[in-house]
């Protein structure tokens, strides 16, 4: 039920109440997504133009804004066809003309009349050598001019609307704010200066100087942190509501888990030794363990996930791991059924192609806890899927997947423990507005003896050298992946691009050389693609982007893309992250085809330069924008209408510090402050905390 509180009615009405805003008003308006009052009042000016009084234009560098007094000199009628009307007007210390384009002249004679006095702001430009003012903003006898702002802001516009209509409903919305309690804890709000938020709105609305646009105004700066701090309340009570269910206690005997370090080839890092220490409290607590495990491509995130899903194993339950893809769910079985076999633990795989008797017996087995370990793709959380005493549910390369399947991960059992995995580099603020209901594990550090991947960036029309190369390489023994561009709008597309490249490389290089794998594909086929170039028998893998995530074959060593401008930085440094894994040298090289847009130059000379997943992304969120660097699937990504988490972003950390001391010590949100705070939540939508709210 909506329980609105009452306060906030006024700001909640339909837009067309405000003065100016009639039908057509309102359709565009709602184009930039405003149909309340207490949208427009979100939505803050974006510029502003100086319109304080001058001398004369002349104190301008045209083309300018400039506000002058003149004088009418005379009016230049019946102009010539196509010529607009001109009047001739003089300032302090030089003339120039005022300008309009098929006016009413009647309208014109009364407005400016010869030999009276006017004050005229507007655009002043040189036309044939000559200063004009085309159709000022303002015409006003001097008596009047104290209506022209000094500052006049400018708000974002869809088409159709003018300015003035903007902002007269902008105005008007801001008499509506009525004064609300804080929310804000009081020592932060000092510290940082910040206003109340009825003049924060009231003086954002209201700037009177350039340096009252930016970000780092407290007036906007408190703005934002209020936006952040509602959608971090939100993210802090689904945090409670997921800790509420009590989780199982699953606490390892060691039993498996050293026998399988012992078989390991390698000795863990200490990023995931801390990674196996935080996941085995969270498991042996009462609570539910929600955490993120985060990681650059290649940090060694699968064996972490092992690890805790063997703790699971030795608490007499079960895990389960989603992966995002059919040939990525494979390769994680191909690679721990040989060791946890050895080991005695029973695992399976259930994806897409399971169908009929073969499915009902895993399935059968599974419900039993006969298959301790199920990995799987997104066909593991069918229906029909059910666990004996499933305890943890991991999601590999969550990114990939929308936020309702990775809940209904984790609800196939009571208080499952879930683990979520991502290899997409995120700046710190994302991940805190992202997950800021979960706990971080970071991976920050690499299996020793990494070396560098050789990264270079070179035009399509030097693709017969990079086959060239590639032929060497191959007869040497290299194995390398060959990634086919990327076409948005067309899956087909995708593939058909990815086939004759295929049959242009097997002819190069023997048709015997090359394999193929693209989404398309009978999964089957897709295998077996996988296989030859896992086993070595083929030394080239063309494929589309299905490639993108998990896969690990350590003995590739090189990496082609095709139309690399077409990817995000993210996605390459994905795709690169598949090479660099072994002992060789490994080399990289992205194909374009020009010209390049100054954004694409940027993003390639980037991948050149830098082998740092966080860093690629932070740069990544500069050239990008935050609503776009996680991808269409990345359905959490809060929009804010006011918070830059590229410029703003240490508000966020504290927004989320402030918002679980909150919760923490009012998790009814009933003291003064909470009940300030279930009036933010409501003003800034925050539909699921209120929810969570009015729940109880
Ligand atoms: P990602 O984090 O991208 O999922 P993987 O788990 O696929 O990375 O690991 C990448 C490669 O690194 C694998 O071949 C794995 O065997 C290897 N690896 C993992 N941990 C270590 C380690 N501590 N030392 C050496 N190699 C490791
Ligand atoms: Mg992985």
């Amino acid at each position: 039920m909506n329980t609105r509180p009452e306060i906030l009615f006024p700001l909640f009405a339909g837009i067309t109440t405000l003065p100016g805003v009639g039908p057509r008003v309102a359709k565009a308006l709602a184009e930039i997504k405003i149909t309340r009052p207490r949208d427009l009042l979100l939505t803050l000016p974006q510029n502003g133009i100086q319109r304080n009084l001058r001398a004369s234009v002349l104190d301008v560098t045209p083309p300018a804004v400039a506000t002058v007094e003149v004088e009418v000199r005379a009016h230049h009628k019946n102009p010539a066809r196509g010529r607009p009307y001109r009047v001739s007007v003089s300032d302090a210390k030089t003339s120039f003309q005022l300008v309009f384009f098929h006016p009413r002249v009647d309208w014109l004679q009364r407005t400016l009349p010869v030999g009276q006095r006017r004050v005229v702001s507007g655009k002043v430009e040189i036309f044939d050598g000559v200063a004009q003012m085309v159709h000022p903003d303002y015409i006003l006898a001097p008596s009047e001019s104290a209506s022209i702002p000094e500052f006049e802001p400018v708000y974002p516009l869809a088409t159709g609307l003018a300015q003035k209509t903007v902002r007269r409903a902008a105005m008007a919305a801001v008499e509506r704010a009525p004064e609300l309690s804080e929310w804000i804890e009081p020592g932060l709000k000092a510290a940082n200066n910040w206003p109340d938020w009825h003049a924060a709105v009231e003086r954002a609305h209201h700037p009177t100087k350039m340096a009252d646009l930016s970000p780092a105004s407290p007036d906007r700066a408190r703005l934002a942190y209020d936006e952040m701090l509602a959608h971090q309340i939100s993210l802090a009570l689904a945090r409670k509501n997921h800790l509420k269910v009590r989780g199982k206690q699953s606490v390892g005997t060691q039993n498996i888990q050293s026998n399988i370090l012992k078989k390991l080839p390698y000795k863990l890092t200490g990023a995931q030794e801390h990674a196996i220490s935080d996941i085995a409290k969270d498991m042996a607590a009462q609570t539910r363990m929600n955490r993120l495990l985060q990681g650059d491509v290649g940090s060694g995130k699968t064996v972490v996930a092992l690890l805790a899903m063997l703790i699971a194993v030795e608490a007499g339950g079960q895990a389960v791991m989603m992966a995002p893809t059919e040939i990525l769910a494979r390769q994680h079985f191909d690679s721990l059924a040989p060791l946890l076999r050895e080991c005695g633990v029973s695992l399976e795989i259930v994806t897409g192609r399971d169908k009929g008797k073969l499915r009902q017996k895993k399935l059968q087995a599974l419900a039993k806890g006969e298959i301790q370990i199920l990995l799987g793709t997104h066909a593991v959380i069918q229906n029909d899927v059910v666990f004996h005493d499933l305890r943890l549910a991991i999601i590999d390369e969550q990114h990939r997947f929308g936020v309702r399947q990775r809940m209904d991960l984790g609800q196939k059992g009571q208080g499952v423990d879930v683990l979520v995995m991502t290899a997409t580099p995120i700046p710190r603020s994302l991940a805190l507005a992202n997950y800021g209901d979960m706990d971080i594990s970071v991976l920050d550090e690499k299996p020793p003896g990494r070396r560098p991947v050789q990264t270079s960036v070179l035009p399509a029309g030097r693709l017969g050298e990079v086959i060239a190369h590639l032929k060497t390489a191959i007869a040497a023994g290299r194995q390398a992946y060959w990634v086919c561009p990327l076409v948005s709008e067309s899956e087909t597309r995708e593939w058909t691009a990815a086939k004759e490249r295929y049959d242009s490389l097997c002819q190069a290089l023997g048709a015997d050389r090359v394999g193929l794998v693209h989404g398309q594909m009978p999964a089957s086929d897709k295998d077996a693609a996988m296989a030859r170039f896992v086993a070595g028998e083929t030394s080239v893998l063309v494929a589309t982007t299905v490639i993108e995530v998990g896969v690990d074959v350590p003995q590739a060593s090189i990496m082609v893309i095709e139309q690399a401008e077409h990817f995000g930085l993210a996605q390459l440094h994905q795709l690169r992250g598949r090479v660099g894994r072994g002992a060789t040298d490994s080399s990289c090289v992205l194909v374009y085809s020009p010209p390049l847009s100054r954004t694409a130059q940027k993003r390639l000379a980037a991948m050149r330069e830098s082998d740092d997943g966080f860093a690629l992304a932070e740069l990544d969120l500069t050239l990008r924008g935050a609503g776009d660097i996680l991808g269409v699937q990345q359905s959490g990504v809060p929009k804010f209408r006011i918070a830059d988490l590229e410029t703003q972003a240490h508000l966020m950390k504290m927004a989320q510090d402030d918002a679980r001391l909150l919760t923490r010590t009012d998790p009814e949100l009933s003291s003064p402050r909470g009940q300030a705070a279930r009036v933010l939540l409501y003003l800034m939508e925050q539909d699921k905390g209120i929810r969570l709210i009015t729940v109880g």
